[in-house]
Parts: structure tokens; sequence; C-alpha cells
């Protein structure tokens, strides 16, 4: 049986043995893991080495006072955002002003009652990680706003520079019909890039939203026949192989077949563009146990082990010189996960630099 994740760390700070051990036993019934702290001193070493959801903190202790942890843990950027709920023997208003004023977020008198005190901790450790996500959101939204403006602020440019070109041309008199449809063609390029970039996004959002699949019986024979015509012509263009493996007999697949050509051919074009001339390009599927298996090969520039981490990431492009000489969004890799993951599938990665990578899709059957 699989261990039930935990809820959260708490870290519990009491000079009392026989508080602490309760207080253990019922967080730990709780779904927490805790750890606990006879004192201050050690309390302070423990957050030093591992970050808690949650601070317990009894207030009267021997050696550095529960006020005073807390006021570290407040000044302290690393420990700055950990809710510390403070426990004390008496009810007594001066303490309780005094637990807010350092930084508490919640007081709780004893003797306790144990449903007050995991719902305490439970809306705390709660609110903290609801925190910690908007965080994470909004500084993924920062990123986000800033690669796109910068994407879309260069092809922007090109445009802005091409027209005032023409323009000055078309005022000078001096229009050569060849000299413009070269800047036409430059504006279109551009604009092309702009668009791409907005429709992909667009559609990823889409996917990630979780639209609904059409699925149904497909012959992943025929898809990948269909993706490998779509890509045929950019193969030849650095002659590069393209082979598939052949089965006797077709390999039916429960999968939305568009969006699945969709993926393949993302893989497809990825492997491809990230091959030098002359290369190979193999695709080979079948089944194992209740799955079935795809996987992209190619003898390309590979993957650097520092960048697999980031792959399926938004925006990231391997940072190499070969790498960046493609032009690429950096989306396609997560348009591929989206949609895998839409049906249920897992996608991996393998490479070796100045060899080449190989994706794997997996793909359960029912
Ligand atoms: P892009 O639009 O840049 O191609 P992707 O999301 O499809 O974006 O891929 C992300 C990055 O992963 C690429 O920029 C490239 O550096 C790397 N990559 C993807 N596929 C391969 C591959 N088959 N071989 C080597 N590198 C790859």
């Amino acid at each position: 049986m699989q261990p039930e994740k935990k809820k959260g760390v708490v870290l519990v700070v009491d000079d009392t043995p026989a508080n602490l051990s309760v207080i253990t036993a019922m967080l730990n019934h709780g779904g927490y893991e805790v750890r606990p702290a006879i004192n201050g001193e050690v309390a302070l070493r423990a957050l030093a080495a591992k970050l808690p959801d949650l601070v317990l903190l009894d207030i009267n202790m021997p050696g550095i006072k529960g006020y005073e942890v807390c006021r570290r843990i407040k000044a302290d950027a690393r420990t700055q955002h950990i809710p510390v709920i403070f426990l004390s023997a008496a009810d007594n208003l001066e303490d309780k002003v005094e637990a807010f004023r350092v930084g508490g977020v919640d007081y709780v008198t004893k003797p306790f009652q144990v449903e007050e005190v995991m719902a305490r901790v439970n809306s705390q450790v709660m609110l903290a990680q609801q925190r910690q996500k908007i965080e994470t959101l909004m500084s993924f939204k920062d990123e986000l706003l800033r690669t796109v403006s910068h994407d879309l602020k260069n092809p922007l440019h090109n445009i802005m520079g091409y027209t005032d070109m023409l323009m000055e041309n078309i005022q000078a008199g001096a229009v050569d019909i060849a000299d413009s449809l070269a800047i036409v063609e430059r504006i279109r390029r551009s604009s092309d890039v702009m668009y791409h970039l907005v429709v992909t996004l667009l559609d990823l959002d889409r996917l990630e939203g979780g639209i609904r699949l059409e699925i149904r019986p497909t012959s992943l024979n025929q898809l990948l026949e269909d993706v490998f015509g779509q890509h045929q012509l950019a193969a030849e263009n650095k002659r590069i192989t393209l082979e598939m493996q052949q089965h006797d007999a077709a390999y039916v697949v429960p999968v939305d077949p568009a969006r699945f050509a969709q993926a393949l051919s993302n893989l497809v074009s990825n492997a491809i563009k990230y091959t030098p001339e002359g290369g190979n390009v193999a695709v080979v599927f079948g089944h194992q146990d209740n799955k079935i298996i795809i996987r992209i090969m190619d003898t390309g520039y590979g993957i650097p082990e520092d960048a697999l981490p980031n792959l399926f990431k938004k925006f990231y492009r391997v940072n190499t010189v070969q790498h960046r000489r493609e032009e690429g969004t950096g989306l396609g890799l997560s348009i591929v996960k989206a949609i895998v993951d839409l049906h249920g599938g897992d996608i991996t990665v393998e490479s070796e630099p100045g060899k080449g990578s190989v994706f794997n899709v997996v793909l359960p059957l029912p």
C-alpha cells in the first residue's frame, strides 16, 4: 500500500516532553509529519536545516523564549512566510497581543482541545499552501508576459522597420518591384512568426484547460504514415531519412486522431529540426504489457542532461549554438505533453549529446 501523502510538516516547539509527545501523536493522527524541538535553540537549528509548513510554538521556555524565536523566524527572508501558532499556558490578553505583535498568526491556550488545535493548524497550513500557489502562479504569469512580449517584440520591430523602408521608397519615388517584394516577404515572415506564437499559446491554453477529446479506435500505422507525409519535404531538404517500423497488423489505439497526430507531428518535426544534414529519424512502436509504446528516435544534437528536467516547460529552449540556430517557440513539447496527459499517457526522453535523442510516448490500453 502507498503511504498516505502528508498534509505538511509541522515543527512543534515545547519544553515539556509530555506536551511534545501529545501534540506529535495528535498531528500524526491528523496526517502531518512532525518535527519536535525541546527548546528555542533546537527549533532555530531545525528551521535552518529544513523548512516546515507551520510552527507550533510554546511561549514560556527556558533559554530563547517563544516570542524571540518567532521574531527571528519573521526577520529571516527564508522563513518569514512560515505561519507560527503560539501555545501558552495562560489565557492572558497581554500574551495574545504580544503573540500577534511578533508575527504569530494564531494562538492556542493550554490545556488545549485536540479538535481546536487541529482545526487551527489545518486552516493555517491550507492558507499558507494557497499563498504559495498564488505566488508561484504570479511569478509564472510575470515570466509568461516577459517571454511573450519579448518573442513578439522582435518580429514586430522587424515589421516596423520594413514598412518604414517601403514608405521611404514610395515617398522618394524609388519603388523597385523586386525590392519591394523582398521587403513584403520579410514582413510576411515576421507576421507568420507572431501568428504562430499566438495560435500555439491559445491552443496550449485550451489543452491545459482540459478540452474534451474525441477518442475513437485509430490505426497508429496510418496516423504515423500521415505524420511522415507532412514532414517528408523538410526531411528531404536536409537529406534526413525517415523510417517507420512496419507491422503486418494494424495497431488500433483509442486516441483523438487529430490531437494525437498533432503530438506525434511535433515530435517528428523536432527530431528533423534538431538533427544535422544526412541524419536519420525513426519511429518504432509496439505493445508492452497493457500499453503501447511509441519511440521517436533521431541521430541529432541530443539534449544536455541538465536541460532534460526543463524540456517540457513552456518557452524552454536548449541553449546551445546548434539548438539556437533553429527557429522555435519553446511551446511544442508543452503541447505534446498536454496532449499525452489528456490521453492518460506519459512521455519520457533519453538523450546523448552529439548522438541523438529518443522520445518515448506511453499510452495505456483499456
Ligand atoms: P521549439 O519550438 O524550440 O522547437 P519545443 O518545445 O518543441 O520548442 O522543444 C523545446 C526544446 O527542446 C527545443 O528548443 C530544443 O532545444 C529541444 N529539443 C526538442 N526536441 C529535440 C530533439 N529531438 N533533439 C534535440 N533537442 C530537442
